[in-house]
């Protein structure tokens, strides 16, 4: 990647990131290109759908863009899960009308209006008459009439189109599926393979599951784990604990349970996880209108700002940006919303509402007070040293009201930051002393337009360097403004 060439490089003011995911209408690289400049901090590929040569080509697609960019982006690999789907349809979709007969069966021949295939076969013994078959998050509803060894006869309680691959939940039994399908293993294989910065794991219903996704991950990566079984909200914390990240999963959450019972759940896990310093994606249904229309509801675009409220740290684009007909003016309109948002005076008051104390540690210790000097001195940036990125972690726990600079030597550390609240992430050299750090922190502030001469900042580190959880140094520095000349040349 190109280090640090700030004409290149993509400066945002905003602190919540934004994770868009590509699809057929946004996977080459101008498009990558369009959107990352129009505000996108991450990807998410989306393993539910289409072949790894296909995704292979978007995630280089991606990198090739990032260089060419010059900011170091996320990739989120999003395995499937225990997801059941329908088949396929002859002409792409169909339609089912209220009330009309509607057959699921072991048939791989495309569907049409009156059956389709379902291709889970543990379904056809459990699966009972008076049972709901909810399919594409909810939008249909089919009701059990015959279970047959090889069909399903349902009627459409709730009709509508259904299209290729939809998901289907069923609410009423319970399903035995893995944590990880044979499918995922391959894909998760081929997400570390392809060097996926985040690994999404979907449908969690126990910390086992995490668990057992982490020992396949063998080190490899951070683990997001998607909160849309109602399950999981039995063992929250237990599955925050193992996991680096946390997505607020509201399609398939709210269908799994009653919708109303979604949003209070959203602040609930946003609090939780902000808790625990890590990252915290709310998805789903977020501009959804804009799949088709230019423009967002009222609706969407104030469940958009109340997530910035509520302090998350990334905010997500489904099939807006993946297979809609806008998807640069979605993450124009979500990136318009969030400035919209920060700038607003009550924005710092709320976000600190579900304040918990900092833990009993020197870097829990020194991150309050980096938040705190923030409050009392003007402080242009807060200039975070980091190798593995847990002290980045736990500033941005804090939500400071300063801009946070965080300068890694780890290419997967800056790229994984790329999901972190707030933080501006920058590959630089190690560094080897305290002098050198001081300097290079300033140098690398004026470059990345954190201050000017005169400007106060802050320089978080710890020493030895490069010893994991080693916070232990906090400097306010004032720059000089002939740190960086012109002609700099220093190779950082
Ligand atoms: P999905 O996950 O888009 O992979 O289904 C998000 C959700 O369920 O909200
Ligand atoms: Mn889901």
């Amino acid at each position: 990647m190109a280090r640090n060439d700030p004409q290149k490089g993509i400066k945002r003011t905003r602190k919540i990131k934004i994770l868009a995911t590509l699809g057929p209408v946004s996977s080459s690289k101008e498009m990558i290109a369009r959107l990352l400049r129009a505000g996108v901090d991450a990807f998410r590929v989306n393993m539910s759908h289409g072949e790894h040569e296909i995704h292979a080509r978007t995630i280089s697609a991606i990198r090739a863009v990032e260089k060419e960019l010059g900011r170091p982006v996320a990739i989120l690999c999003d395995l499937q899960g225990p997801k059941l789907r329908v088949g396929k349809f002859r002409d792409g979709s169909a339609f089912i009308r209220h009330g009309a007969h509607f057959t699921l069966d072991r048939n791989p021949e495309p569907g049409d209006e009156t059956r389709v295939q379902l291709p889970h076969p543990e379904l056809f013994g459990i699966l009972q008459k008076g049972q709901r078959l909810l399919i594409d998050d909810g939008k249909l509803r089919l009701t059990v009439i015959r279970a047959e060894p090889d069909a399903i006869l349902c009627t459409a309680e709730v009709g509508g189109t259904i299209s290729d691959r939809k998901g289907v939940n069923i609410p009423d039994a319970v399903v035995p599926v893995p944590a990880l399908t044979e499918k995922d293993r391959r894909d998760l294989a081929f997400a570390i393979h392809e060097g996926a910065d985040w690994i999404g794991l979907s449908f969690v219903q126990r910390p086992e599951d995490v668990a057992e996704a982490r020992r396949l991950m063998g080190g490899y990566g951070a683990l997001m784990a998607k909160i849309e079984k109602p399950s999981a909200i039995d063992r929250l914390d237990e599955i925050i604990d193992l996991s680096d990240g946390v997505m607020v999963a509201r399609g398939d959450l709210g269908v799994e349970l009653n919708p109303e019972e979604v949003p209070p759940l959203q602040k609930r896990i946003i609090e939780k996880v902000r808790s625990a310093g890590k990252p915290v994606v709310v998805a789903t249904q977020m501009l959804e209108s804009m799949i088709e229309s230019p423009t967002p509801t009222r609706a969407e675009v104030s469940d958009v700002a109340n997530a910035v409220y509520d302090g998350a740290d990334a905010v997500m684009l489904s099939a807006e940006t993946a297979a809609g007909q806008w998807p640069v003016e979605a993450v124009t309109i979500m990136d318009r919303i969030a400035a919209k948002v920060e700038a607003d005076v009550t924005y710092r008051e709320r976000i600190h509402l579900a304040e918990t104390p900092p833990d009993a540690t020197t870097a829990d210790a020194l991150s309050e007070a980096c938040a705190s000097i923030a409050d009392t001195l003007p402080i242009a940036g807060i200039i975070i040293f980091t190798g593995s990125g847990i002290t980045a972690r736990r500033v941005a726990r804090e939500r400071p009201s300063a801009p946070m600079l965080v300068l890694t030597p780890s290419l997967r550390t800056a790229r994984r930051g790329a999901l972190l609240w707030g933080a501006h992430t920058v590959l630089t050299k190690d560094i080897g002393s305290f002098e050198e750090m001081i300097a290079k922190g300033k140098r690398m502030a004026l470059r990345h337009g954190f201050g000017e001469a005169g400007s106060r900042l802050i320089a978080l580190a710890g020493v030895p360097f490069g010893v994991p959880g080693s916070t232990n140094l906090l400097h306010v520095v004032t720059l000089a403004g002939n740190e960086l000349d012109k002609h700099d040349k220093s190779n950082d």
